[in-house]
């Protein structure tokens, strides 16, 4: 199904491996992270394999929005949208990027501080 073959998320998109699966259409996937780091931490994952943020083409630039959307809408869904919540990208070495298949975390459900702190 997925091109995402030698990733633990291209094995979720597989059932290969269990996860907590929170949505799912064509494009993408949504799961609880294994290790929250808020009350809320869900990723999205495209399933067109894209290793990091800096392979990502131009072409390929709507699945961002598509990641995006997907998890403003949970988070409506899910009514926590007003108190806020914040998306996240890491890419690489440096961004504390450890499995090399773009998603985009999702945290929520309390005050997050801000960066550095
Ligand atoms: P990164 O550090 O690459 O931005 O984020 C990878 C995230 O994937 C981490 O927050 C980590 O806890 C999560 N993760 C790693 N392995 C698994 C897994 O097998 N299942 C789930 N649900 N999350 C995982």
């Amino acid at each position: 199904m997925s091109e995402t073959d030698d990733t633990i998320f291209g094995r979720i998109i597989r059932r290969e491996l269990p996860a907590d699966i929170v949505y799912e259409d064509d494009e993408l996937i949504a799961f609880r992270d294994i290790a929250p780091q808020a009350p809320v931490h869900v990723l999205f994952v495209p399933k067109v394999r894209v290793p990091t943020l800096d392979d990502l083409t131009p072409e390929q630039a709507p699945i961002i929005g598509r990641l995006a959307l997907a998890a403003a809408n949970y988070a409506r869904e899910q009514g926590f949208a007003r108190d806020g919540y914040r998306i996240v990208m890491n890419c690489n070495d440096n961004g504390g990027q450890t499995v090399f298949q773009i998603h985009l975390h999702l945290l929520a459900g309390a005050p997050l501080g801000g960066f550095g702190e």
